[in-house]
């Protein structure tokens, strides 16, 4: 989620004319208006995968108002342009509000099913192949509704765009962290009994005073389950440093989502590589560490420490709905990312997912053969 996430937009869109060749001297634009949309061609085809999505990230104005009408509750908006409208944040407890505001149209399975099946095609739609993706059921339960209801409305989307659109996907079950230890729990313990519908458990909200090592029995338990572990450590955050420690010496995560201040630390960026660790890099909100100046880039930072980066879109119906093409077109002109560097972030992706060998096989063919036909090595 957003500062849930870092709450620091980045500026996007700089120049990306390291890319460019040499234009004749009439020719003032830095990128050439056809290497652009080449660029966004290419970024569309690529074969991708998501691993930092949250679904109740992805409730698109529209959806509420229609899930609303269906479950006899009103919304405070006059139409979809008001709500949309309203979607301004200022810090992250503002943010929050509206978000967990926006998720109380969500009470039946179908909701749930219809919510996942909608972000599964439009990631279908980008070509992601895979995906793995948050949901915070103890916003849920909170409002009655049940762990069954949660788990088996995604699930069934998750068949039908399996089955219908060819898109693999997985689920990651996260505590919200500024809730308390004991709620993280019993939402643990609710969901085991649906154990092979999830494939990790994840750490998200507000991370001010809310460290990993909090959480520690928790995340014990769900690797007892065989679940996977992953957690936020979100940018620019209060301890942050001490809170990527945690995550990789205390709780031996298995993935982190953002961590793009380890570049402060060559310690840490030591660990992360001798571990082999991937990190779930959101651009849009995680475009520059603290402070320095000038700012480093995450991206072209963390890829040049030669950490493992996936590229992922967070929340999207709340930042323009930009779903992954149009977050890797941003992030592609800020970090000057060359199409090499593009393949190779999916081939991190790829690697770094929690899918059997025979998929990961099959997506990596995949972003081969497009590698192939594009003339492009990396
Ligand atoms: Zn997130």
């Amino acid at each position: 989620m957003l500062s849930r996430r870092g709450l620091v937009r980045g500026v996007l869109g700089a120049s990306c004319a390291a890319l460019a060749p040499s234009l004749p001297a009439w020719s003032t634009p830095a990128v050439p208006a056809d290497d652009a949309a080449d660029m966004v061609r290419f970024i569309a085809a690529l074969p991708k995968a998501e691993y930092h999505v949250h679904l109740e990230g992805t409730l698109e104005a529209e959806m509420k108002f229609a899930l609303a009408k269906r479950n006899g509750l009103d919304l405070p908006f006059a139409d979809v342009a008001a709500m949309k409208a309203s979607y301004v944040y200022h810090d992250l407890p503002s943010f929050l509000a509206i978000y967990y505001d926006g998720m109380k149209v969500l009470r039946t399975e179908q909701d749930f099913h219809d919510l996942a099946y909608a972000y599964l095609a439009r990631a279908a739609s980008q070509n992601i192949l895979y995906a793995e993706m948050f949901f915070d059921p103890q916003e849920h339960l909170k409002r009655g509704v049940p762990m069954a209801a949660v788990i088996g409305g995604i699930t069934s989307a998750r068949e039908s765009a399996a089955a219908q659109l060819g898109i693999g996907s997985q689920l990651i079950l996260c505590f919200v962290r500024d809730l308390s230890a004991e709620s993280a729990m019993e939402t643990l313990n609710a969901a085991l009994p649906f154990r092979q519908h999830l494939v990790a458990v994840g750490l998200d909200s507000d991370e001010k005073d809310h460290p990993p090592i909090k959480f520690a029995a928790h995340f014990a338990k769900a690797r007892a389950a065989g679940l996977k572990v992953t957690a936020h450590c979100d940018l620019n955050q209060k301890d942050i440093l001490e809170h990527i420690r945690q995550a990789i010496v205390d709780i031996r995560v298995d993935r982190i989502d953002h961590g793009g201040n380890i570049l402060e630390s060559p310690e840490l960026i030591a660990m992360a590589r001798a571990r082999n660790l991937s990190f779930t890099v959101c651009p849009s909100f995680s475009g520059t560490v603290r402070g320095e100046a000038p700012p480093i880039d995450v991206v072209r930072g963390m890829l040049d420490a030669g950490l493992n980066v996936t590229i992922n879109s967070d929340d999207p119906a709340y930042m323009g709905s930009e779903y992954l093409n149009e977050v890797l077109v941003q992030a592609q002109a800020r970090s000057a990312l060359t199409k090499a560097e593009l393949v190779g972030l999916s081939r991190n992706a790829f690697k770094a997912g929690w899918m059997g060998e025979a998929p990961r096989a099959a997506c990596l063919a995949r972003l081969d053969a497009f590698a192939r036909a594009e003339g492009v090595t990396g």
